[in-house]
């Protein structure tokens, strides 16, 4: 291969193919680049030595594809190339053989500067040719491999399940397939295996896992695919705590394939702690939590700033950003989004210059690190807005409570990313020096409030078994499908996600496997027992027959492999993505199809 000769093999005879990647005419000496994934190798064409292959070689253009016999020869030392791992020697070429010609490529994989995503992804086989996207796929590989070790080792049985299959209840839009022996009937590609993962238990393959490809057909937001890649698993008679051990486990080995140590077990935090300390249910724990910093003002001092007394307010401290001009300073509250009653203080000089020894026990309450430059920022209730009980649930964080910590969550993460510069704590993904700080998520609602559908939904999927201690709560709430103050608001789930500096990685749960919960649950998410039925009557029908308790997660293999692979978007990493408009701009897809096609499938298209 072209990246493989060393100065131990001069003297041998070799034959390389690959693609050229430069060429260089010095009069009588013409040199080649030769590529191919491994790496490079210099050719030397001497047209002292031979004539005929010298004129040949004057002939190539980048991207022919070449083989050349030869013998290896170390390079004269002013010639030798410390940047390259075969840069002390070079193959004399002996015989040259063009094995393909090449059109000139739109843009060369040596470029050093990138075209436009759109050509890139359009020539995608010339753009994956360059160093950068073989690293990218080669650590895909890598880092899927050392999963699928790991988790055969551990004893999960790799099990396929259908692409063609029923609507699946992630709550995402499917893709259709319409079927042609059936006219006017449609399969669904999975949003996730979720049933037949669980139906495997029900089978028997007590630990399965899939590296798989699920598709979501959703409005795509900046970096999303509609076809992506999970690594799916579940087992039988799991604690949350065994199918953590297991993704902890796979991590250490993907990570470790891709030359990143990572520290385990990971930190656990409930939803409800993730919300009061980050206002956020995916923290990132490189930066300070909140801090609630309402004792440090008199009751005087709150009624002068018109804050409400009855609210947390709450110090955001972002490190490390220096002295601030006023400029800078009046560019903070344009950040700020109040999530309803929430206001913010974003001039923390002013508070001191007013009330000192509220500033020096906020201070001090911060940990702020006054020399080294730290910000705060507070974000508290509104006085005028009144204590907001308009929609009380039976949670632990009320509503008002949620809008201002919600309110302060979004206004964090502004603020480090602004001063990202400065405060060093948010490196580019791929820097060695990146700090990765996991957390497992757990104990999330059961249900969420759907405001536009004024009713409850599953807050992960209707699959997910409730807490065990919050069971009548269901019990006493699983008619008031449509009442906002129902007392399922306050059931846990035994859920959990598991998180990477503020990206959510992954999530999953322990599954309900006894029917009549099931039927419960269905009912509070307000379908009717016919309903469920028609959606899902097979998989409840299944549940019947001796269903052992299971439980697994998702892990996003894209976003992993990104991360690893130092990468700044899915679609560096997936070898033929789709645009953010879902298209594939290589093969043109999605087209129309012919008259014909839709004649056999019964379907018409309205214009
Ligand atoms: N099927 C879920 C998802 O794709 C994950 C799980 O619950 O295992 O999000």
């Amino acid at each position: 291969m072209c990246g493989t000769l060393r100065a131990s093999d001069a003297g041998k005879k070799a034959v390389l193919m690959g693609w050229v990647n430069k060429r260089r005419d010095h009069g009588s000496l013409l040199f080649i680049d030769l590529r191919d994934r491994t790496g490079v190798t210099q050719v030397v064409v001497n047209a002292d030595r031979d004539a005929a292959i010298h004129e040949k070689a004057g002939t190539l253009r980048n991207e022919y594809v070449i083989a050349v016999t030869g013998t290896v020869r170390l390079r004269d030392a002013s010639t030798i190339n410390p940047n390259m791992p075969t840069g002390e020697v070079e193959l004399v070429a002996e015989e040259l053989r063009i094995l393909n010609e090449s059109k000139l490529p739109p843009f060369l994989p040596s470029d050093t500067a990138l075209t436009n995503e759109e050509t890139r992804l359009k020539y995608r086989y010339i753009d994956l040719r360059r160093d950068a996207m073989q690293f990218n796929i080669e650590t895909r590989h890598k880092v899927a491999k050392a999963i699928r070790d790991y988790l055969s080792d551990q004893g999960f049985f790799e099990i396929e399940t259908p692409f063609m299959t029923r609507s699946t209840p992630e709550g995402a839009r499917d893709y259709l397939v319409p079927s042609r022996v059936q006219p006017g009937t449609f399969y669904a590609l999975p949003q996730s295996p979720q049933m037949f993962k669980q139906i495997l238990m029900i089978s028997g393959f007590d630990k399965y896992f899939q590296i798989v490809r699920c598709f979501r057909d959703e409005d795509l937001r900046a970096d999303r695919q509609p076809e992506f890649t999970q690594i799916d698993l579940e087992m039988s008679y799991p604690q949350p705590e065994s199918v953590w051990g297991v993704v902890e486990g796979f991590l250490t080995a993907a990570f470790q394939a891709a030359g990143s140590a990572i520290k385990t077990p990971f930190p656990r935090m409930d939803y409800d702690e993730a919300i009061r300390l980050y206002g956020i249910d995916k923290p990132d724990l490189r930066l300070p939590a909140f801090t609630d910093v309402r004792e440090c003002f008199t009751a005087e001092n709150l009624q002068e700033l018109a804050i409400n007394a009855n609210l947390p307010v709450i110090a955001i401290r972002t490190p490390k950003v220096g002295e601030l001009s006023r400029k800078e300073r009046d560019d903070i509250k344009p950040m700020f989004h109040s999530k309803g009653g929430a206001k913010i203080f974003e001039d923390f000089k002013r508070i001191g210059n007013k009330y000192p020894d509220a500033a020096a026990a906020i201070a001090k309450k911060t940990a702020m690190q006054d020399g080294d430059g730290d910000l705060i920022v507070l974000v508290a209730g509104s006085a005028q807005a009144g204590p907001q009980t308009a929609m009380p649930t039976h949670r632990k964080v009320t509503p008002a409570e949620l809008a201002i910590y919600a309110s302060a969550g979004l206004l964090r993460l502004a603020l480090a990313q602004k001063y990202a510069d400065r405060h060093g704590i948010f490196k580019k993904t791929g820097d060695p020096a990146n700090d990765f700080r996991f957390l497992w998520v757990t104990n999330f609602p059961m249900f969420e409030w759907d405001e536009g559908e004024k009713q409850w939904m599953a807050a992960h999927h209707p699959f997910t078994s409730p807490h065990e201690q919050d069971m009548t709560l269901l019990e006493t709430g699983v008619d008031s499908v449509t009442d906002p103050q129902s007392t399922v608001s306050a059931v846990r789930a035994l859920a959990y996600d598991v998180v990477l500096n503020g990206t959510e990685l992954g999530s999953g749960s322990i599954r309900i496997h006894r029917q009549d919960i099931q039927s419960k649950i269905f009912r509070a998410l307000g379908m009717t027992e016919e309903e469920a039925k028609s959606r899902f009557g097979f998989f409840l029908e299944a549940l019947e027959y001796g269903t052992p308790p299971h439980g697994g997660i998702a892990l996003g293999l894209d976003r992993i492999v990104m991360i690893l692979a130092g990468a700044e978007s899915l679609r560096e990493v997936i070898p033929f993505p789709k645009t953010a408009r879902a298209v594939d701009l290589m093969c043109d897809a999605p087209t129309p199809v012919s008259d014909r096609q839709l004649r056999e499938l019964g379907i018409a298209v309205k214009k």
